[in-house]
């Protein structure tokens, strides 16, 4: 059986950790691939060490020369993307082309990041008062900790370490315990970039090893990414250890359909968004909110023979739509969903359950489900399902449009789909939602701006990677000077300082 380990810097030594393991399956034919071995707070500790006696360095370091290691970075990423990519696919599920476009999400972060120089640039006034100048700069925090879900396990590692360490901390990263070996692989290649030992580590684990994080004076900042319940979780515990803490948790994204929409264009949007990568997308568009009941029975006309014609199939199928969920259980879990959705009311169009891939009958498929006349009250609407699973929400007019993602418990992502330029800006500027799209169904900002969601799905105040991203991972040192040529009567010297 393949072992993953954590990866340490030398000084922090091997073996240890809590003694128990996880298994890693491959969704694809229901079998266990690899164990990873679950760490503890001792070895946090030797990971802290470790970090602690590189970071000051790191941060002394020139901004150009850790952009340079970024650099080698990106291009070794690019150089080995094939094989990052069947990795990930091989533990999470995601068919290759999708693996890839999560490698190369996270990549654009990176470069981003190689742009340290420019960004970390402070501000400076000259002549705040007599003879005073004021500057303020961006130090880092110290060493950080990212703690990332199973479902981007590429992409959200990069948005947080790529930002972090070029900021000058040093990085631990607690990664999915079900997909372990994409973020290795990371720290591998980060290694043989250039970067000094210790700089970014992984450590594996669940429960025992975020606690351990969360309590650990010498960690600076955490930026959590996962389910809502677990976000707040991080977010309360982490603060209270006097942590800066940003927490993502899940997501509910509706999409708005209004009645001069391009249906085939929507149809199309809506197979990817919500069926690719089996659903299990953060910014995925699992409800479908046409407006007026002639928009809903057109679309509906149309999403019934474009469901049908989706292929589930292995990861490495080069013609599939998509692959299997991650495990068992979400498996389990997911069909759960639609059996509650039934017991609901709401009407089964389009079935998934039950669904069998000849040849593959152990793997963890589940078909396109498509579900109708879904309303508020079901539980099975308020809560996220995180499989491919689409449901229509029929909204009479554009106010309960623009109601439904604002009054839903999460707010992370929503999109509007229409030729009317008024009614766009009009819904993208009321909603109360994070990210907005405008006939782009998965609005996930890019590097050089920043990605958040509202409500229960962030804790925090502070999204991920660009000058957002930035923030959180330093703070701001504000220094004013007065080069005095001489004397001074130090009349006012009990006085709060004013410039004037
Ligand atoms: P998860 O909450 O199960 O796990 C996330 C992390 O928390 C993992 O590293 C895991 O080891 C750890 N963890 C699990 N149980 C824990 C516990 N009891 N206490 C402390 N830590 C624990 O999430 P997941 O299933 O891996 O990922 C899917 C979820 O993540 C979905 O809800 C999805 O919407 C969300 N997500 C959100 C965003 C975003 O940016 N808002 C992006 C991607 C995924």
């Amino acid at each position: 059986m393949r072992q993953v380990d954590h990866f340490l810097a030398e000084s922090a030594g091997g073996g240890g950790g809590s003694g128990r393991t996880h298994q890693v399956w491959n969704p694809s034919t229901g079998e266990v691939q690899a164990e990873v071995a679950l760490g503890d707070a001792a070895l946090l500790d030797r990971a802290v060490a470790a970090a602690r006696a590189v970071q000051p360095e790191w941060a002394a370091t020139n901004p150009q020369k850790r952009a340079r290691v970024m650099f080698r970075f990106k291009e070794l990423i690019e150089a080995n993307m094939d094989d990052l990519a069947r990795l990930l696919s091989a533990e999470h599920g995601k068919v290759i082309d999708d693996a890839k476009g999560d490698i190369q999400r996270g990549l654009e972060v990176i470069e981003y990041a190689c742009g340290i120089p420019q960004a970390l640039k402070g501000e400076y006034t000259l002549g705040a008062g007599p003879g005073i100048d004021v500057y303020s700069m961006r130090v880092p925090l110290g060493i950080g900790a990212g703690i990332t879900p199973f479902n981007f396990p590429a992409m959200i590692p990069m948005w947080m370490f790529g930002m972090a360490i070029a900021a000058g901390n040093a990085f631990i990263l607690k990664p999915s315990e079900r997909d372990p070996s994409v973020p290795v692989r990371l720290a591998e290649l980060f290694r043989d970039a250039g970067a000094p030992e210790g700089l970014l580590q992984v450590v594996h684990g669940d429960k025992e090893m975020v606690d351990a994080i969360l309590d650990h004076p010498d960690i600076a900042a955490v930026s959590f990414v996962g389910s809502s319940d677990i976000a707040h979780y991080v977010y309360k515990r982490g603060v209270a250890a006097g942590k800066r803490v940003q927490a993502m948790g899940g997501a509910k994204n509706h999409g708005i359909v209004m009645p001069d929409a391009d249906l085939d264009q929507v149809v199309n949007d809506l197979a990817g968004a919500a069926f690719g990568s089996a659903g299990e997308r953060c910014m995925a568009l699992p409800v479908v909110v046409p407006v007026g009941e002639v928009t809903a029975n057109a679309l509906r006309e149309k999403l019934i023979p474009a469901i049908h014609a989706l292929r589930v199939g292995v990861s490495t199928d080069r013609d599939a739509h998509y692959g299997p969920v991650v495990t068992p259980e979400h498996k389990a879990r997911v069909e759960g969903w639609i059996d509650t959705a039934e017991q609901e009311g709401a009407e089964v169009v389009i079935d998934g359950r039950g669904f069998s891939l000849q040849g593959h009958e152990k793997g963890f498929f589940i078909g396109p489900t498509l579900l109708d006349r879904v309303t508020t009250d079901m539980t099975s609407y308020q809560e996220e399902i995180f499989g491919p699973v689409l449901q229509i929400v029929r909204a009479q007019d554009f106010e309960e449009a623009v109601r439904l993602p604002s009054q839903h418990q999460y707010g992370n992502g929503v999109a509007i789909f229409t030729r009317n330029g008024h009614a766009a800006r009009e819904f993208a500027s009321r909603v109360n939602v994070g990210m907005v799209g405008i006939n782009v169904p998965i609005p996930v900002p890019v590097a050089y701006h920043s990605f958040g969601g509202w409500k229960r799905s962030a804790f925090g105040d502070t999204n991920q990677y660009g000058t957002e991203g930035l923030k959180f991972w330093t703070k701001v040192k504000t220094v004013t000077q007065r080069w005095p040529d001489g004397g001074g009567d130090g009349s006012n010297a009990f006085i709060i300082p004013t410039m004037g």
